[in-house]
């Protein structure tokens, strides 16, 4: 048995002289083969050898590793050495080139990369033909020199011969790099670079072609046809493993391909952010600039206009909260909790406080911006500042992403334990793609980009905050229609 790597020959700048010459030595090794075959003892016999070893070239399975180099199963040498002590080196040869030939004609893959020309083959074949007669004759000089020693004589010749076959493989194709690039090419350098394989090689072409060579100068014909089934199946396994092989291979291409496009996809929502980030640090910072210059140049306009201050303080607070917002989900998201401060207080008055404030940014779109409470008091038991910036959130984003004219609903009431807070805007609304994804962080509705800016945290700071009070938050939505989210709060949480 026999498992080859085989180097895929580029040869750019061939030496057809030296190719030809192999080859056709080759063939007429071979041909010296099918004469000294005549009128051998055993026609019947060599015949199965012929079959078994066009069996096995048929069931051979390549598995490429990568571009170069591709491990093929093959125990066709180990059936040609075989032949060697009962018909000779030279048919062992012809059996050789019968395989090659046939592998040629199979596997158009092969026809299409090492073998890919006529010349090539015509030397792949010479080569392989050259070898398996140096091996025959280097196993017949052995076995007559150990002729005395008779246990030394039906093992040593064996595992000499195989090194031969080896050897002789090497430097012919050494030979070719040789006259290509000039350099020497030291052909053990092959056995070191794949030390297993060519172990493995060589014990295959040790005890393969020994032990079937026993059985056909023992055994004859029925010898040989016991080798047919192991042949066959080990084939079998062989190629059933390469199947596994490749399908996990594909397997993990495809998964790094999933990774590489889902980080490909955060560095983009990234840059975004960032981009988002630095155009929304830019506006207040520069307002701050501003009219610090314009106090410092007039200080008495601070007393004056004191919009100007309110103008400055106003920036430096979105520039906290935008700040804030940042440190807190990295708390969060290095598995810290959020720190409450919590208080009894009147919902209420805090929705109050929050429409006044964003009654401004609502009249700039002429948007029609509406609180309803059913009671009068809504007692809860929370972190007053943080409740206040879910709401702020959640009617800063539907004034946001909601069109000139458009109306914003607040309402809130009491029921038993809790209290329901809707926030309800005839906006945009979010796509039903995009709806389970909202709440995450960076996330934004693709549509939205141009409509308003955001860097995609508001809402997972939001639902954090909600869920720290043991309240939930959902969303229904329908595109151009409007969006609706509620906020579920228990009375007594924190
Ligand atoms: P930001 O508004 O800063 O982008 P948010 O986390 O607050 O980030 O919101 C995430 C995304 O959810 C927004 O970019 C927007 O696409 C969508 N969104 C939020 N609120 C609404 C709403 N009321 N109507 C339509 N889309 C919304």
């Amino acid at each position: 048995m026999r498992v080859m790597v085989r180097p895929r020959l580029r040869i750019p700048q061939i030496v057809p002289a030296y190719l030809t010459t192999v080859g056709i030595v080759g063939l007429f090794l071979a041909l010296h083969g099918v004469v000294s075959v005549f009128g051998t003892p055993r026609p019947f016999s060599l015949i199965l050898l012929v079959l078994l070893i066009v069996t096995t070239t048929i069931t051979s399975t390549s598995l490429n590793l990568n571009g170069n180099v591709g491990i093929t199963y093959h125990i066709d040498s180990a059936i040609a050495l075989s032949a060697i002590p009962f018909y000779g080196p030279t048919a062992a040869a012809l059996l050789i080139v019968i395989s090659s030939f046939t592998l040629w004609l199979i596997k158009p893959t092969n026809r299409s990369t090492w073998k890919k020309t006529r010349i090539q083959l015509l030397f792949n074949i010479g080569m392989m033909s050259i070898s398996c007669a140096t091996a025959g004759v280097i196993f017949n000089l052995t076995q007559t020199l150990l002729s005395t020693y008779p246990l030394l004589a039906a093992t040593l010749p064996w595992i000499i011969t195989a090194i031969t076959f080896e050897f002789t493989n090497g430097l012919l194709l050494s030979i070719i790099l040789r006259l290509q690039n000039g350099k020497y090419f030291n052909p053990f350098n092959t056995w070191k670079n794949a030390v297993v394989t060519t172990t493995l090689n060589l014990v295959i072409n040790t005890v393969g072609a020994a032990f079937l060579a026993y059985a056909v100068t023992q055994l004859g014909w029925i010898g040989i046809l016991v080798f047919f089934l192991p042949v066959i199946t080990s084939a079998y396994a062989f190629h059933s493993y390469v199947k596994g092989v490749e399908t996990h291979m594909a397997n993990l291409e495809q998964i790094v391909d999933e990774r590489t496009k889902a980080l490909q996809h955060m560095n983009k929502e990234k840059s975004l952010f960032l981009a988002v980030l630095a155009h929304d640090m830019k506006s207040p910072l520069t307002s701050i600039n501003l009219y610090g210059q314009m106090l410092q140049r007039k200080p008495y306009l601070a007393a004056d206009k004191p919009r100007i201050v309110e103008s400055i303080l106003d920036s430096q607070q979105n520039l906290l909260e935008l700040v804030n917002n940042i440190l807190d989900l990295e708390n969060l998201e290095e598995g810290n909790g959020m720190i409450l401060d919590c208080k009894q207080f009147d919902l209420t008055e805090t929705l109050d406080l929050l429409a006044d404030r964003m009654d401004a940014q609502a009249s700039s779109k002429s948007i029609g911006l509406t609180f309803t409470h059913a009671n009068s008091f809504l007692p809860i038991y929370g972190d007053r500042s943080q409740i206040r910036r879910v709401f702020a959130n959640l009617v800063s984003n539907a004034i946001k992403y909601t069109p000139q004219n458009g109306s914003v609903f607040v309402e809130a009431q009491q029921n038993n334990t809790h209290i329901t807070i809707t926030v309800r805007d005839t906006g945009y609304g979010i796509p039903a793609d995009a709806i389970d994804t909202i709440f995450d962080r960076y996330s934004r509705v693709e549509k939205h980009r141009d409509k308003a800016v955001g860097t995609g945290l508001g809402l997972s700071i939001t639902k954090a905050i909600v869920e720290a009070h043991d309240g939930t938050i959902t969303v229904e939505s329908e595109e151009n229609v409007g969006t609706t989210f509620t906020v579920i709060l228990p009375i007594n949480s924190a």
